[in-house]
């Protein structure tokens, strides 16, 4: 299927690697231009030459922090007026709430909740104006379902999921879309982490655990960034501009419910 976004600027927040890697991938194979950020430049670089190489995708990277505002100015300038917004950072760390501190919450809101609004906010208007606009925010599987040693997570996508409802109703009417991409387990460092902090704690080996974790979900298994990176572009499509404020959640059919 052609998803009609040849030629479309894509602007892929955290995407040297896992989820965010994987829809610059996908974008870039439908034909968009795309830029990639991530901290360090080392991966970074290398996953844009992957994706010239494989796709012939115009690639423009930075290397920038985009919890910080410096770090958002930066993106924008970088890939001024895009059509397609991808937001993503890395996630808040796990632990108990009570060792959290008012620090640990501003940092976990900043990076999950008050990043991808406020590139929406620079960017939003003017896609409006263009009659185009597609925002994916990569979100988790948490938003619907808690994970309790992920509560800063839990908390701070919350928040932004509710500000997503309201605000996507306002966009659609100018064929600006605006959903949210919700992973459970993917094959990613983050995930892998997970599982490894999850054995340690157990005392059981690693690829114990994996095999468990792998088994315990419907599936059978863990996804495999590429289906996910495929569904953001989708979302990213003209066939999806009737789609809005939608959670869309991919977890191998973890989340236990009947609709
Ligand atoms: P990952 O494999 O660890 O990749 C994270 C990517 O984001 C890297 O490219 C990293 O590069 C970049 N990044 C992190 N913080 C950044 C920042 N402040 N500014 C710019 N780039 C940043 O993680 P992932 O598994 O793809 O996870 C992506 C998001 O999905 C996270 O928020 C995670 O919590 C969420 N999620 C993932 C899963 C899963 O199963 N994988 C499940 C639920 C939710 P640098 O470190 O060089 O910056």
């Amino acid at each position: 299927m052609d998803l009609g976004i040849a030629g479309k600027k894509a602007l892929v927040c955290a995407a040297s690697k896992g989820l965010g890697k994987a829809c610059a991938v996908s974008l870039a194979r439908e034909g968009c231009a795309v830029t990639i950020l991530a901290r360090t430049p080392g991966p970074l670089e290398e996953t844009a030459a992957e994706i010239r190489r494989d796709t012939g995708a115009t690639v423009t990277t930075l290397a920038c922090d985009i919890t910080t505002e410096d770090g958002r100015t930066r993106a924008l300038a970088a890939c001024s007026e895009p059509d397609i917004l991808i937001n993503n950072a890395g996630g808040p760390p796990p632990g108990d709430f009570r060792d959290w501190q008012r620090d640990d919450w501003i940092r976990a809101v900043d990076a999950n909740m008050l990043t991808p609004i406020f590139l929406i906010k620079a960017t939003v208007d003017g896609m409006m104006e263009r009659k185009f606009g597609r925002v994916v925010n990569i979100t988790s599987a948490a938003v619907k379902s808690p994970i309790e040693v992920l509560g800063l997570s839990n908390g701070a996508r919350a928040g932004l999921t509710g500000f997503i409802a309201g605000l996507s109703r306002k966009t659609v009417r100018h064929n600006v879309t605006i959903n949210n991409l919700l992973p459970g387990p993917f094959e990613t460092d983050r995930m892998f982490g997970n599982v490894r902090l999850a054995a340690e704690k157990e005392g059981v080996p690693f690829d114990e655990m994996c095999k468990r974790r792998a088994a315990a979900n419907p599936s059978g298994r863990f996804g495999d960034p590429f289906e996910f990176g495929e569904m953001c572009a989708f979302l990213c499509s003209a066939q999806a501009g009737f789609m809005a404020g939608q959670n869309v959640l991919m977890d191998g059919g973890s989340f236990n419910s009947t609709m």
